[in-house]
């Protein structure tokens, strides 16, 4: 198993996450987020709302900003007049550029397909190539391993080797082949009999389109939101008639977000339903580089905050060429994954572009005013935007993995997610050694004490090892075990999850030092 099927298998096995409605075969690109799947995202959520919005650190602001700043939050509807869209560019532009397969009826993002030709390398280094037929498979050339590239066509490539003498074969990618018609038709795509058979790329609109109220008409089309941006841009106004903000602030939102994905894959990274956590922070235009500059590397150590290994995590400034016409600033927080590095979050300076967008199409006015600017020409503006846009699913995935892990205790093998203890769904673990002696009433009144502050388990069942291996696959990050001292001297033994060190601590000071080592 490689290790992305490992945390697939752990998240099913212990209940973090499932695929949707399984009992009937499952919804491609849903999931479901079971007791300790959902523990975790709430705490990944959590902490992205505290630090971001409610207990946000404003002492790191960049020079000459205000010695204080306003973040508030806003959860706006799912569902809004379909105009929204239509000034986003989302009815006009939010789409992939797809193909479909006319003989398997598989359907593939044209940039996510790579199509290659073969060379065949003799020991003595001469180079054959073939290019008589070209072969598409998921994933891109030089990052895909070529094996990979091959398995949807390894019957075909094997014969060709063969005929070849066994010599190696390697993939030589063709950029744009599917653009080009008379190429195209020499393209075998996964699972075909023959070369051919995929369609032209043709712009596919990822929004799910639904009807509001009885009339199932072209007048009564909405779209379920793709993002939870647009929520926050429509709300501007209104949040800066009652809540007194002044420029520069912030506006963050959690929230679900729909996106017809032609591949939803690897696991919970690319869903059709996913979550979003973003932020649209409002500021003026000549400071906005210094506010994308702050955003951008405050959201990068957040990660790293929350136990990523920074070895794992990279942030990538987007090139020139990369960004949309109206950005004015573009870089990803990528991380690592099993299958690959890949985005988790998109900081963006967007300009005036949204509001002005919105501004446009509504007909109403949404300028900032600034009544404390004495120049009057200055008085009114549109804002500048910086948009941290983070996925709290992906956000998770990788928390999950990068938290996963294989040793050896005592000489058995374990598996331990070492989560931070911020994001772990349950935060220590409280057992009696025996089921005797009085040690489970002691341990019950132990774990009702420490519930009321903390999300603590109970256990008293099976071997003590097992319940340590469980917990540490759950990613407690404490247990506390009540045995026969616990009866005379009031003390319980924690164990740390981590180095699996124990350390006794008297019964009256464990929720203060839980507490402590839990961070607050
Ligand atoms: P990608 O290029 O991977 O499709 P994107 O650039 O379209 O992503 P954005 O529109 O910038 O993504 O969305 C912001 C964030 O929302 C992403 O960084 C990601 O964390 C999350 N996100 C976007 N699409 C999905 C999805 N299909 N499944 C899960 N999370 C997603």
């Amino acid at each position: 198993m490689d290790s992305m099927e490992k945390i697939v298998s752990l998240c099913k096995r212990r209940g973090f996450i499932f695929p949707s409605s399984e009992i009937y075969g499952g919804l491609n690109g849903c999931w479901d987020y079971g007791p300790l799947g959902v523990e975790l995202k709430r705490n990944v959520k959590q902490a992205w709302w505290d630090d971001m919005v409610a207990h946000h650190d404003e002492t790191a602001s960049p020079a000459g900003a205000p010695a204080t700043f306003s973040m508030v939050g806003l959860d706006s509807s799912l569902l809004m007049n379909p105009k929204v869209w239509e000034a986003s560019g989302h009815v006009g532009g939010f789409s992939d550029p797809m193909v479909d397969d006319r003989e398997t009826r598989a359907r593939y993002r044209a940039d996510q397909l790579a199509v290659f030709a073969l060379e065949f390398v003799a020991t003595d280094g001469t180079v054959e190539s073939y290019d008589e037929v070209l072969f598409a498979a998921p994933g891109e050339i030089g990052k895909t391993d070529p094996a990979e590239l091959f398995e949807p066509h390894r019957k075909r490539i094997a014969s060709l080797q063969k005929a070849r003498q066994g010599r190696n074969a390697r993939p030589v990618g063709i950029p744009d082949a599917l653009q080009n018609d008379a190429v195209r038709m020499k393209v075998i795509a996964p699972g075909a009999t023959g070369p051919g058979t995929l369609t032209a790329p043709r712009a596919f609109n990822l929004m799910f389109k639904t009807h509001v109220g009885a009339l199932e008409d072209n007048s009564s089309v909405t779209y379920l939101r793709p993002e939870t941006a647009q929520g926050i841009f429509v709300n501007f106004k209104n949040v800066c008639d009652t809540a007194r903000v002044r420029v520069p602030f912030g506006i963050g939102q959690i929230g679900k977000a729909f996106r017809n994905e032609i591949n939803p894959r690897n696991f919970t990274f690319r869903s059709r339903e996913f979550e979003q956590m973003e932020i649209e922070f409002f500021c003026r235009a000549n400071n906005s580089a210094q506010w994308y500059e702050y955003w951008r590397d405050r959201r990068y150590r957040w990660y790293i905050a929350l136990g990523i290994r920074p070895g794992n995590l990279h942030l990538r400034e987007h090139d020139k060429d990369e960004l949309a016409h109206y950005a004015a600033g573009c870089a990803d927080v990528e991380y690592d994954f099993p299958f690959g590095r890949s985005e988790l979050e998109g900081i963006a300076n967007r300009t005036d572009f949204d509001l002005r967008q919105h501004m446009q199409m509504s007909g109403k006015d949404l300028r900032y005013f600034d009544d404390q600017e004495t120049n009057e020409d200055a008085r009114r503006y549109l804002p500048h935007v910086i948009e941290p846009s983070a996925g709290a699913d992906r956000g998770t995935l990788a928390f999950l993995c990068d938290a996963y892990s294989e040793d050896e205790v005592g000489g058995e093998p374990r598996t331990v997610l070492k989560l931070h203890p911020r994001l772990a769904p349950i935060k220590a673990a409280v057992f009696p050694l025996v089921k005797k002696d009085g040690m489970p009433e002691k341990a019950l009144a132990i774990y009702r004490s420490l519930k009321k502050r903390f999300n603590v388990y109970y256990d008293e069942k099976g071997a003590i090892g097992r319940r340590y291996r469980r917990q540490d696959e759950a990613g407690t990050p404490f247990c506390i075990t009540v045995d026969g001292d616990t009866l005379t001297a009031d003390t319980v033994t924690v164990r740390e999850r981590d180095t699996c060190e124990q350390t006794r601590i008297s019964v009256a000071e464990l929720g203060d030092v839980l507490g402590e080592r839990l961070g607050g």
